[in-house]
């Protein structure tokens, strides 16, 4: 029996910091890179399932792409529509854009449903580090955030494909093993 799961990912972090070209990247397996910045208006929703090894269930990832400007701001809670997890991105040429994660990311908990939303999954992924000599947060600097908000930490290149899968694939898995567990609570499978 297929068993589709589907949960509300959404994805943060300040304007330019590479949040399309991260999810467009990872819809379209590396080939589709976003080279020109275009300004994303309000959220736009991306789907993709994944499939969960050595299981019958597949995670229905909705992607929430959610402007960084200002004035969207007050709206996006509306467009996430109670979000069960959050994907925060900076840009590691940007001390600002890591400055401000914590301010994404407490924003999307206050609209995570369930009592004691700090459990809900979550990714801090550090984004740019094809840029080598631009870097200016350190992996340490990115870690020790991760730690402190609660977050697994990645990091990669939207550019070059690089880390772009993992974190996705760990906050399905995270999903489908919350979503067992309560379950298995209820009683409702074996
Ligand atoms: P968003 O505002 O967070 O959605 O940012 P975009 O995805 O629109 O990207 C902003 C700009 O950064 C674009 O010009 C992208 O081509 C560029 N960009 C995104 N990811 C990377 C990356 O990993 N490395 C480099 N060098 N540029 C990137
Ligand atoms: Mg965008």
């Amino acid at each position: 029996m297929s068993n589709i799961l589907r949960s509300k990912c959404a994805v943060v972090g300040d304007c330019t910091v590479g949040k399309s070209a991260l999810i467009q990247m990872f819809l379209s397996d590396g080939r589709n890179f976003l080279k020109n910045y275009n300004m994303t208006c309000g959220v736009e929703l991306n789907i993709k399932s994944i499939t969960i090894p050595d299981t019958s269930a597949t995670v229905e990832l909705f992607l929430y792409d959610s402007s960084g400007r200002d004035l969207y701001l007050e709206s996006l809670p509306k467009y996430w529509n109670e979000p069960n997890m959050v994907f925060a991105v900076y840009d590691v040429t940007s001390e600002a854009s890591f400055n401000s994660v914590n301010r994404w990311v407490s924003m999307v908990r206050d609209y995570v449903p369930i009592r004691g939303a700090s459990s809900a999954p979550g990714v801090l992924f550090a984004n740019k580090i094809d840029l080598l000599e631009r870097r200016s947060v350190s992996p340490k600097a990115g870690a020790a955030l991760a730690e402190k908000l609660g977050l697994h930490y990645f990091e990669g290149s939207a550019k070059e494909y690089s880390g772009v899968e993992e974190p996705f694939f760990l906050l399905s898995y995270e999903w489908h093993k919350l979503l067992t567990e309560k379950r298995k609570q209820f009683n409702l499978i074996g």
